[in-house]
């Protein structure tokens, strides 16, 4: 400083007069000094171009060497690297290649360099380069382990700076990089069972995007291998407690490790040698996921199959108890239990040397129809459980009941006579001539409907040809019929007045009322399907002793149909079924 203020150069002064200035302790002599038009022409003559084609090289963990062109006409060059903002010199030298040392391992750093000139032995700066940026080499990767898994290596490592971390695989001779992860570890999957050798290194990335890299990790040599997946689980259920698993055996299995659905997940209930297992102590009639893995032990630790589908199954239900009957008729009943928890009650009956499931219920009673007067039934229930893939799991039978049907009863209300419940008029049992329904009854019409349009669907046409008669309507049939024929003869085709079935309502003629219907397919489809809208042929052939009548094929009467497809399986007539007669007084 001294030396260049000694010398009378005016811009070495305004410089020094600067500097001075900078110090803070200023002579008035330089300050008089007016200088700007020397100063300037100084500058001209000293102006050196900015430094260009700065770049580095990255050796190791602490260094970046930089590099740059030669400036022409420079006598050293400034190296600044950026801290705070500012570029503050970190070496002056004559080199166009600066190694900057002591850095961090993995850091990134800016440079600018510019070129100077000694003029009068005052540096003249030139402009500074670009900023540059590079970073220092991640340190060397230690610490890496290997795990053996199921097609997979299951590799770690301690923790470095670094921006990433590269994983290579040793591949036909050959290192080739197979991963890329932020994190400290990584799974190579989808390995065939056998022996894999692996490095890692970091990798740092500078803003321009140049990557910096550490030292490889010492290699490793880690094991594969496979292990199948379960499959044909299955299971049994013996009893309102227990569900027993079993599956397919793995080849090369050392083990299996059974999980229970909770909570959306599957922990572990059991870890078994064989193929099956019982899972205990569940409540009865409940539905439970199981899901089976295999595993084979390498080195200690167990290496797992992926679970198998999960599997639905459900213990049994408790034995149903307290079946009792009630509301007992001749022809019907209903039964009822006590409940357990369950999906449903399946009803057994006993009949023809078996027992056979007449109803399901998902209520503990269930109504009984179509039983026979005077007959001893069985009965016995057992709770259904339905697993969610909709397989069936039973309960225990509960004791068996034993129940006698009572006789039909004829009941006789305002004149009128019912067995059973149904109405009934016949040469013995007459209606009142006040009784008038004023037509087919809401029930006879509606099954009379359904029955022709099933009818129509298979090519049949059935029509009602005379349906209600009324008490007076009757009367004049009846009359005109006995002048024609007689009483004797009349008798057997026509009823007296009171004494008709057409008065009830509940009776038709269909098509046409004479001996040309039978035989017809009309006739056969009617005598088919009638039952199952609840209709019966009133008057059978060969029946003629018990209705009073002769066969008509056309005559049918509504009962209802589990009472119509009983007298109809039973072959009999009416009269016959109740046990009643028909007959004329006089
Ligand atoms: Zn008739």
């Amino acid at each position: 400083m001294k030396k260049i203020i000694n010398r009378k150069n005016t811009a070495a002064v305004a410089c020094a007069a600067m500097m001075i200035c900078a110090a803070g302790a200023v002579p008035d002599s330089v300050l008089s000094v007016s200088m700007p038009v020397q100063a300037a022409e100084a500058a001209e003559q000293t102006s050196l171009p900015q430094v260009t084609g700065l770049t580095s090289k990255t050796p190791d963990i602490s260094s970046i060497r930089l590099s740059w062109n030669a400036v022409s006409g420079a006598d050293g060059y400034s190296i600044g690297m950026r801290s705070k903002g500012q570029y503050p010199e970190i070496a002056d030298v004559t080199d166009t290649t600066y190694l900057v040392t002591g850095l961090p391992a993995a850091t990134r750093e800016n440079f600018k360099v510019r070129a100077y000139k000694i003029v009068n032995g005052q540096k003249v700066y030139g402009d500074y380069s670009v900023n540059y940026n590079s970073a220092t080499n991640p340190r060397p990767i230690s610490g890496l382990k290997a795990q053996t898994g199921n097609a997979s290596v299951s590799l770690s490592w301690k923790k470095v700076g670094c921006s990433n971390y590269r994983v290579f695989m040793l591949e036909n001779g050959k290192w080739k990089q197979i991963a890329q992860t932020d994190t400290n570890s990584y799974t190579v999957i989808g390995l065939d069972a056998g022996s894999y050798k692996f490095k890692v290194r970091a990798c740092k990335r500078d803003d321009k995007g140049a990557n910096h890299y550490g030292k490889y990790s010492q290699e490793i040599t880690a094991q594969a291998v496979t292990v199948n997946k379960v499959t044909g689980l299955t299971s049994k259920t013996p009893n309102t407690s227990s569900i027993k698993l079993s599956w397919n055996a793995v080849s090369g299995a050392d083990g299996y490790s059974v999980g229970m659905r909770s909570k959306g997940k599957y922990p572990e209930i059991a870890d078994v040698k064989g193929t099956t297992y019982t899972v205990k102590g569940l409540p009865a009639a409940t539905r439970e996921n199981f899901k089976v893995r295999a595993y084979k032990i390498v080195d200690g630790v167990k290496i797992y199959s992926d679970y198998c589908e999960n599997y639905n199954s459900a213990t049994n239900p408790r034995k149903v108890t307290g079946v009792k009957a009630s509301d007992i008729t001749a022809s019907t009943l209903d039964l009822n239990w006590k409940s357990v928890g369950c999906t449903s009650y399946k009803v057994f009956i006993y009949t023809n040397g078996k027992w056979k499931n007449i109803a399901s219920s998902t209520v503990n009673s269930c109504a009984i129809n179509g039983l026979y007067a005077k007959t001893t039934y069985r009965f016995k229930v057992r709770a259904c459980k339905t697993d969610d893939k909709g397989s069936n799991h039973y309960g225990a039978y509960s004791e068996e009941i034993t129940v006698k049907t009572p006789d039909h009863t004829v009941e006789v209300i305002n004149g009128m006579s019912y067995v059973d419940g149904v109405l009934l008029a016949n040469k013995t049992y007459s209606l009142p001539a006040s009784y008038d329904p004023k037509g087919l009854t809401k029930e006879t019409s509606a099954a009379f409907k359904k029955m022709q349009t099933a009818a129509y669907k298979d090519g049949i046409s059935l029509w009602v040809c005379s349906g209600y008669r009324s008490y007076y309507d009757q009367r004049y049939l009846y009359n005109m019929y006995c002048n024609r024929d007689g009483k004797a003869a009349a008798d057997k085709y026509s009823a007296r007045p009171g004494y008709s079935d057409h008065q009830t309502g509940m009776a038709i003629d269909v098509n046409n009322a004479s001996d040309s219907f039978g035989g017809t397919r009309e006739a056969k489809w009617l005598a088919n399907n009638c039952a199952k809208y609840g209709f019966i042929i009133r008057y059978p052939k060969g029946k003629e002793a018990y209705t009073g009548y002769q066969y008509e094929p056309w005559h049918i009467r509504y009962v209802g149909t589990p009472l119509a497809q009983n007298i109809t399986n039973s072959g009999l007539s009416l009269e016959e079924y109740f046990g009643i007669t028909s007959q004329y007084k006089d």
